[in-house]
């Protein structure tokens, strides 16, 4: 039977309008920019709005076409907001490049892409300096500043001032309306595990992630919170908070470069954030100096921890000592970011605190637009019992199909649906709660049994005298691989290697207790934030074990 359709508006999901009801509805919020400068910058949502509709036309300007990329290397900062919304909203794609990333991979991400324009905070500007020679796609520089700000001369040309293009354009320009499944924005995976591989997303993603993201059982953000991303724009995106804080008129703060425990803290305080968003290594600086100094939150309320498993002892911490609701969330650039948020259901109401913090520290459950899968190696469905690991297999609306430049589908066939597998080792309970066990690559392999990497670093974590721990698989004889488990130690903080591995006494079982400690002035982190395990994995490949 032929379907009816229905009578509705077609409206497509486009990212303008994210700014535009912002502008309309909310707009003498507050954009509040720590801006390379040093200074604060204030701004409002009809600011951003306007300036954001000054960029596409200085865009035109410069001879950009639509679905042309256009890079960024810079900060979360008022001017990187408005790229996003002038660049996605006008039809082309905002590409944003991770500055931390090595400079031959961001200069391969930006051919790669193909960028037209590059768009760039001043921090920036001796490495693109040294980068342009590499870079022929690019037409146009712009450094992300004031004319008083630019410097008095530049190895590039075509070098442009910021203000200056907006100040030539007269804001007269209206959003245009296209297909919600246009590309409107572009992030390459760090390539912590291969070379970094481009997810294009698009307008319908965006706003439907953005729509999931604000609801409670997700980040639950709304009119009355004041919304710090600490996750970098180049991040995800700032895992979408840019698109979901103007969704429902929450005030931003945006922290710029000064990603240290003082200056976020005081940041926090003085503009009375209420629910801020990072990768754990961030807590370890904020609390560290909150402690030091004897510190509070007087307004933080809510915080989402995810990018990477957020040890036990550090949830207590912010909860207990800090008064925090802590989210633990999982997800990947490939999933916009959000996939699952640790949020408790109805019947969980009458758990004891424990049993409640056990379900809270998992990865948490899918929102309505993912859902998960676990499969054994040869991708058969395993139970969701809670116990079972298996590959971790993910659907959904802001999903990615396939990479950019790629025609090859990474995806696994289950039943004719297309699941995304993620590299990601995972168990789920029979209530939907996905706990990781580990990424694929990370797992340590001992004598064909596995142990989970993560599993030993919270319990390394839980020591009084550990600032941070990784574990990692070092080579053996007999087993293939064993665990090696390397060690900051708290400033004045004493353990010794043999007071550490008693410490997992009655934790694990006893083949699973690391087999070694190294003590180490620090540990390597990723681009994004994360353990650099590869790197680890490759310094301690030698290590001579005891009893080997
Ligand atoms: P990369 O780390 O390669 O830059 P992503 O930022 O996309 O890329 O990282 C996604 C990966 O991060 C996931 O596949 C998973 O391994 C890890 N991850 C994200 N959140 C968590 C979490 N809460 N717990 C454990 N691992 C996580």
């Amino acid at each position: 039977m032929p379907t009816v359709s229905g009578q509705m508006m077609q409206m497509p999901l486009s990212i303008s309008s994210l700014i535009r009801h912002a502008a309309r509805h909310a707009g003498d919020v507050e954009v509040v920019s720590r801006r390379v400068e040093g200074d604060l910058h204030r701004s409002t949502y009809a600011e951003v709005e306007r300036r954001s509709r000054q960029v596409a036309q200085a865009l035109a300007r410069l001879g950009c076409e639509l679905g042309e990329r256009i890079g960024t290397l810079a900060w979360n900062g008022h001017r990187h907001l408005e790229l996003f919304y002038g660049i996605s909203g006008s039809g082309r794609v905002c590409h944003t490049v991770n500055p931390r990333l090595h400079a031959d991979q961001i200069a391969w991400i930006i051919n790669h892409a193909q960028d037209r324009v590059l768009f760039f905070d001043s921090t920036f500007l001796p490495l693109v300096e040294k980068l342009a020679p590499q870079l022929a796609s690019v037409a146009h520089w712009v450094l992300m500043t004031a004319r008083a700000q630019m410097p008095a001369d530049s190895a590039l040309k075509n070098l442009h001032c910021y203000e200056d293009l907006l100040a030539a354009e007269d804001g007269q320009w209206a959003w245009p309306e296209f297909d919600e499944n246009t590309a409107s924005g572009l992030c390459y995976t760090s390539g912590t595990t291969g070379m970094p591989k481009g997810v294009l997303y698009s307008h319908r993603s965006t706003v439907l992630h953005a729509l999931g993201q604000v609801s409670v059982d997700a980040m639950g953000i709304g009119s009355r919170d004041v919304v710090l991303p600490v996750t970098p724009m180049f991040h995800v995106n700032a895992w979408g908070v840019p698109f979901a804080a103007p969704m429902v008129g929450a005030k931003l703060v945006l922290p710029g470069s000064r990603l240290d425990g003082a200056s976020l803290h005081e940041l926090m305080e003085s503009e009375r954030v209420t629910f801020t968003a990072g990768v754990p290594t961030v807590w370890l600086g904020l609390i560290t100096h909150m402690k030091a100094h004897r510190l509070q939150f007087s307004t933080l309320r809510r915080t989402v921890i995810g990018g990477a498993a957020c040890p036990p002892a550090m949830m207590r911490t912010l909860e207990d000592d800090f008064g925090l609701e802590v989210i633990h969330a999982w997800g990947m650039t490939e999933t916009s970011p959000l996939g699952t948020l640790a949020h408790l259901k109805a019947k969980h109401a009458a758990l004891d605190a424990e049993s409640r913090r056990a379900l809270q520290q998992k990865q948490g459950k899918v929102i309505y637009g993912v859902d998960l899968a676990i499969v054994d190696a040869d991708d058969r469905p395993l139970p969701w019992d809670g116990c079972t690991p298996g590959q971790l297999l993910v659907r959904g609306q802001w999903v990615v199909d396939h990479y950019l430049g790629s025609s090859e589908s990474p995806h696994i066939d289950l039943a004719g649906e297309r699941w995304f597998p993620t590299g990601d080792v995972a168990t789920i309970d029979a209530d939907g709660y996905m706990q990781i066990t580990d990424r694929s690559k990370d797992v340590i392999k001992s004598g064909g049994e596995w142990i989970s990497s993560i599993v030993l670093e919270n319990i390394a974590m839980a020591h009084p005298a550990v600032h941070e721990a990784a574990a990692i698989a070092c080579h053996h004889p007999k087993w293939d691989e064993r665990p090696l488990l390397v060690v900051v130690r708290k400033p004045g903080a004493d353990v010794s290697a043999a007071d550490l591995l008693r410490f997992f006494d009655g934790k694990v079982a006893s083949w699973q207790v690391p087999d070694d400690v190294v003590f180490v002035d620090e540990l390597p982190h990723t681009a994004t934030g994360k353990l650099f395990k590869m790197a680890l994995r490759q310094a301690y490949r030698d290590h001579r074990l005891p009893g080997v």
